[in-house]
């Protein structure tokens, strides 16, 4: 297979990481994933506008208004639970365009007092799309600002993350001939790119998996681990009362296989073709996160697929008003909320989780009874 590193057309970060792994040996798929999106040159999200009709993937709030306008109203009953607190700040990790944001703060205006109290904080690593933020909220009326990480605030704060652990860098580890190696990136015979397994570069911080017995051979073990503790540090570091929501695609419980995948120009792609120029995501095991919050004291509200939870929010009836006031636009506004609710697509292939700090009540949206899991 044609493979980028020794191909006429292979990228520059081909050619560096190439370079490296002939230098130093191959090197562990979360290095390679890291590398090909978070490169400070050449990585994917550095530079590339990424999400919508131009770019290579298109995400929920692209797809219809009501989602952003949904989770605004979330925030605002958050708020409300909260103990509508005078200033409180509103935390999107990767918030690609700006849509999300855009549409959930023109819904928080039903909520005056909410509205007045929050500021915004967008973390982003691409300028490209930090322009596209701030166009897309020239018409804010709240306070917006920008920062390349999630840093300590004395606000309370609410935190909304779509599609954006799916971006962190994940490990893979493969069962063969009766145990779990490293898989990695390394180079074939003729100096392209190619997976190799029992890599010599793994973290040591990750480990296989458990219950290796019920294990076949060739079944991949894919762990987040250590992007996990990085972000939930992060999220307990906050130091204040704290509410987030992840919404992404993935599986409520742990499962095998090899979920990485390359998406260019809304085409799947071979992960290996072209690093740095397309987009590389793999599974979300919202277990395996909601365990990481745990650790750091947090309660987790969850996962519940994205359908199942939408539909709690009210999406029908925003949509049928939507489309009651824009009849022009009443059969997109349908088949925008239909295909986020899709029960063989988005409705159940992409999760809800809740993490909230201990004493606040549980997140709006989940059910108190079976998914509610305390801190230890
Ligand atoms: N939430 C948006 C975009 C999802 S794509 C939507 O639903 O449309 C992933 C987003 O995460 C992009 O905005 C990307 O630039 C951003 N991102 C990726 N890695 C990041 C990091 N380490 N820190 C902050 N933002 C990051």
């Amino acid at each position: 297979m044609s493979r980028a590193a020794g191909a006429s057309g292979a990228t520059p970060l081909a050619r560096l990481l190439a370079a490296r792994i002939a230098a130093e040996g191959p090197i562990g798929v979360d290095a390679y994933m890291q590398a090909c999106l978070q490169h400070p040159v050449h990585g994917y999200y550095r530079k590339h506008a990424a999400i919508g009709a131009g770019g290579d993937f298109v995400t929920a709030p692209e797809i219809s208004q009501v989602f952003g306008e949904l989770i605004g109203l979330w925030c605002a009953i958050v708020w409300q639970q909260m103990g509508r607190p005078g200033n409180v700040r509103i935390v999107e990790l990767g918030p690609g365009r700006g849509t999300l944001m855009a549409d959930a703060l023109r819904a928080a205006r039903r909520v005056p007092a909410f509205h007045s109290a929050a500021s915004v904080e967008l973390v982003e690593i691409n300028p490209t799309l930090i322009a596209a933020q701030r166009a897309c909220l020239t018409d804010a009326a709240v306070p917006i600002r920008w920062s390349d990480d999630l840093r300590p605030s004395s606000a309370p704060s609410i935190v909304i993350a779509n599609e954006f652990l799916d971006t962190l860098a994940v490990a893979q580890w493969v069962f063969r001939d009766g145990r779990w190696r490293t898989r990695g990136v390394g180079l074939d015979a003729s100096g392209e790119l190619a997976f190799v397994e029992d890599c010599s570069s793994d973290e040591p911080s990750l480990s296989p998996p458990p219950n290796i017995a019920t294990c076949s051979d060739g079944d991949i073990f894919e762990t987040r681990a250590a992007a996990f503790a990085h972000w939930t540090a992060k999220l307990a570091a906050l130091g204040v009362p704290t509410a987030a929501l992840f919404i992404d695609y993935g599986h409520g419980q742990p499962a095998l296989g090899d979920t990485l995948q390359a998406v260019h120009g809304h085409r799947y792609d071979d992960p290996l073709r072209a690093p740095g120029e397309s987009d590389l995501t793999a599974q979300v095991d919202f277990a395996a996160f909601a365990a990481a919050a745990r650790d750091r004291g947090f309660y987790c509200d969850g996962p519940l697929a994205q359908g199942e939870f939408l539909g709690r929010l009210g999406i029908v009836e925003r949509a049928s008003r939507l489309m009651a006031a824009n009849p022009a636009k009443a059969l997109e506004i349908e088949s925008g909320a239909l295909r986020l609710m899709s029960p063989g697509g988005m409705g159940s292939r992409f999760y809800a989780l809740g993490v909230s700090s201990k004493g606040l009540a549980p997140l709006p949206g989940f059910d108190r009874v079976d998914s509610r899991v305390g801190a230890p």
